[in-house]
C-alpha cells in the first residue's frame, strides 16, 4: 500500500527544501494556526487574501465565541423554536447527523452540553452532579432538521458545537480556492487538519505525525498526495489534575474526556471526513475505532495509545511478507 515503507521506519519528518517557485504563508485564525505551502507559476495570483477572507467568514459562522455567529444564534433559540439557518450550516448539521449514525453515537455535536462546562485554560472541570444534569442534553438524535433550512432541539437546554468538523470543512474550502487559482501543488493545514494537493516537486509530500508526548518529535511520517490527513490528540487543549488528564475530546455517553488514546490520525479523501473520523475514533478507542475504519473505503488510520503502542488500520498493517 502506498504509505507502507515510511510507516515501517518511524522516521522523523524530513521535508527536502525546494526553493524555486515555492511560497509559504502562516496566520492565526479559528483559534489555531493556518499554514500554507504552494507552488506558484509566474502568472499565479496570490491566493492568501481569498483564503483569509474565507476562513474569517467560516469563523464568524461557526465560532461559539463570536457574537452573532450562526452557532450562537442556534444555541440561544433552537430549544424554544425552530431557527432558520444558512444552507451551508444546514449541510454541516446533516453531515454531523451522518457521522453520529456511522459512529454509533461517538460523534455527537451535542457533546457541548458537557463540553462547555470545562475550562481547559483555567483548569476547571464539572463535578458529578453537573455532569449528570448535562448528560440529559446530549443526544444528537434530538436535533431536528426541518424543511426550509430550519433546525429545532427536542430537548431543553441542548447546545451544539461544530469544533469536530469545522476545521476539516474549512480546509476543504481552502483547497477549492487553491484549485480555482490554478494551483496544483500545495499543503494547507489548520492546526491538526491538513490536505496535500498534488506532489511536492517530483515526490510525494511527507506528512509527520507528532509524538503525543514530545512536541518537537515526529512519531512517524507518511508519504501522501491528494489526501486529507487529520490528527486528534489529547495534548492540544488539556490540563492534568490529581493525576487525571482532562482534554477536549468528550465521550458523549459520560461527558468526560475519552480515556484510551493519546492520538488518532486519519487519512481520507476529504478533510471533513478525516476531521470527523479522527474525533470519533478517538472516542471509540482501538477496537471499535479500527473496526469502523476498516469498514470504510479509502480511509486509513494510525492510533497511538496512552501506553505508547501504535495501531494501524488493516491497509497499513505490515503483512507476513
Ligand atoms: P481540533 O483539531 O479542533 O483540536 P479535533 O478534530 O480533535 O480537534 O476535535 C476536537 C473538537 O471536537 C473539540 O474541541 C470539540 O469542539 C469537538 N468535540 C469533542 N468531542 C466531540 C464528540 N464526541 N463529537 C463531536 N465533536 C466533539
Ligand atoms: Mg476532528
Amino acid at each position: 500500500m502506498r504509505y507502507l515503507p515510511a510507516l515501517l521506519s518511524l522516521v522523523f519528518l524530513c521535508q527536502p527544501v525546494l526553493a524555486d517557485g515555492w511560497e509559504k504563508a502562516e496566520w492565526k485564525v479559528m483559534g489555531t494556526l493556518a499554514s500554507l505551502s504552494y507552488h506558484a507559476d509566474s502568472d499565479t495570483v496570490d491566493p492568501v487574501p481569498a483564503l483569509k477572507a474565507e476562513l474569517e467568514r467560516l469563523n464568524a459562522m461557526l465560532s461559539p465565541w463570536v457574537e452573532n455567529s450562526e452557532l450562537k444564534r442556534v444555541n440561544e433559540h433552537a430549544d424554544e423554536q425552530a431557527v432558520e439557518i444558512s444552507n451551508e450550516f444546514y449541510r454541516l448539521l446533516q453531515t454531523s447527523a451522518h457521522y453520529h449514525r456511522l459512529t454509533d453515537g461517538a460523534f455527537d455535536i451535542s457533546f457541548a452540553g458537557a463540553g462547555h462546562l470545562y475550562d481547559y485554560r483555567a483548569g476547571k472541570a464539572p463535578d458529578q452532579d453537573r455532569l449528570r444534569e448535562a448528560a440529559d442534553t446530549i443526544d444528537a438524535s434530538a436535533i431536528e432538521l426541518l424543511p426550509d433550512n430550519r433546525v429545532r432541539f427536542a430537548r431543553p437546554g441542548m447546545r451544539i458545537d461544530l469544533g469536530g468538523i469545522a476545521k476539516g470543512h474549512a480546509v476543504d474550502r481552502c483547497i477549492d480556492i487553491l484549485r480555482d487559482h490554478g494551483i496544483k501543488q500545495a499543503w494547507m493545514s489548520l492546526g491538526g487538519d491538513s490536505y496535500v494537493l498534488g506532489q511536492h516537486g517530483e515526490r510525494a509530500w511527507q506528512v509527520g505525525i507528532r509524538h503525543p508526548r514530545q512536541a518537537d518529535k515526529t512519531a512517524l511520517s507518511l508519504p501522501v498526495s491528494d489526501v486529507a490527513v487529520s490528527t486528534s490528540g489529547d495534548y492540544q487543549r488539556y490540563f492534568v489534575r490529581d493525576g487525571q488528564r482532562y482534554h477536549h475530546i468528550i465521550n458523549p455517553g459520560s461527558g468526560k474526556s475519552a480515556g484510551e488514546l493519546a492520538s488518532v490520525t486519519i487519512i481520507a479523501d476529504t478533510s471533513l471526513e478525516a476531521d470527523a473520523l479522527s474525533t470519533s475514533v478517538f472516542v471509540l478507542g482501538v477496537d471499535k475505532g479500527l473496526a469502523l475504519v476498516n469498514r470504510l473505503d479509502g480511509v486509513s488510520a494510525v492510533l497511538i495509545r496512552l501506553d505508547g503502542s501504535v495501531h494501524y488500520s488493516d491497509d497499513l498493517t505490515p503483512g507476513d511478507g
